[in-house]
């Protein structure tokens, strides 16, 4: 049986059509599944529509957040709540084409145990967001090893591989990353990014640099470098300025005092404090990792 987990934040127009659409393809290829929403804290009609699909349909499942805990958690609870041999992870507003499910299914059945969705284009950002995005590809690239420009959420996984994933017990975790990152024999199927049938995207520019953020911080230490690297930069140039002062006294002209000594130490205490301030933000993960907070409360699921 093939597990499909559909995030739905505020899809109130997607839900019913989006269950069909995926239970009339699926059906086509006879390929036995259920459908897992999470409703990750929607404050619209999104749960009377899944609770309307569920009494239609038993094959409809449904976990429901107290609140936004935002898509990676609403992914893993769907992991976590799949019973299937192998389960589908796709977006609510029908951008991931249901067709390329079964290709993917076919290639499960060909013994692949992650095959994972890759865009043929980044369809319509523009200006910031395109900037942004690229940015963020480029180091989520060189840290997870992998390239992730084109990857996509859109992912079918072997149960071996979903529990693998689902052993990973970090407070912010990274779904995309993660499911390559367990390894495991791996596929990619290309697919065109469809356009939203309904609704807007849930995608603020606040949420998407909180995003990119806390994935960097996750998958890469590059910040710390980064800081590291301007601090050797700045005892170098307070070196340089040592040396010059040493051989303006050696050959008798007044060295210009104070000031050009106080900015170099200006600058040395703001780069230090950057250092600082990039290890505070790793030690907060730390803690955070610590409490062991759950990732997600449930408040009911079916
Ligand atoms: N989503 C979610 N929680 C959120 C934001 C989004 O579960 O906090 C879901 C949303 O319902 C959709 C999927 O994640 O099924 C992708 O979101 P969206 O279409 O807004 O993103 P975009 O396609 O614009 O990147
Ligand atoms: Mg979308």
């Amino acid at each position: 049986m093939l597990s499909v987990i559909i995030p739905s934040y505020n899809e109130e127009e997607m839900i019913a059509k989006t269950a069909q659409t995926v239970f009339a393809v699926l059906e086509q290829e006879a390929v036995d599944c259920e459908l897992i929403f999470v409703n990750d804290g929607s404050s619209d009609r999104t749960q009377e529509e899944i609770d309307k699909a569920a009494a239609e349909d038993p094959r409809v499942h449904y976990v429901m957040f107290s609140r936004n805990f935002g898509k990676e958690a609403a992914i893993f609870a769907g992991l976590a709540a799949a019973k299937g041999d192998c389960a589908a992870v796709m977006d609510c507003d029908l951008q991931h084409p249901p067709a390329v499910l079964t290709q993917m299914y076919r290639l499960w059945e060909q013994g692949y145990e992650v095959i994972e969705g890759v865009k043929r284009s980044r369809g319509e950002e523009t200006g910031f967001h395109h900037l942004s995005t690229k940015i963020f590809d480029r180091i989520m690239t060189k840290a997870v090893g992998q390239d992730m420009a084109m990857a996509s959420d859109f992912r079918l996984l072997d149960r071996r591989a979903v529990d693998a994933v689902l052993s990973l017990h970090e407070q912010h975790p990274f779904f995309r990353a993660l499911s390559s990152w367990v390894g495991f024999k791996t596929a990619q199927v290309k697919f065109t990014v469809a356009r939203r049938q309904s609704g807007s995207s849930k995608w603020s520019v606040k949420a998407l640099i909180k995003y990119a953020i806390s994935n960097i911080a996750g998958f890469s230490s590059l910040p710390l470098y980064i800081a590291g690297g301007a601090g050797a930069v700045c005892l170098i140039a307070f070196l340089a300025g040592l040396i010059r002062m040493i051989i303006l006294a050696a050959i008798g002209s007044a060295p210009a005092a104070s000031s050009g000594i106080i900015l170099v130490m200006l600058l040395l205490a703001g780069i230090l404090m950057l250092a600082l301030a990039v290890i505070g933000f790793y030690l907060a993960r730390i803690y955070d990792e610590v409490k062991g907070r759950p990732r997600y409360i449930i408040s009911r699921m079916k």
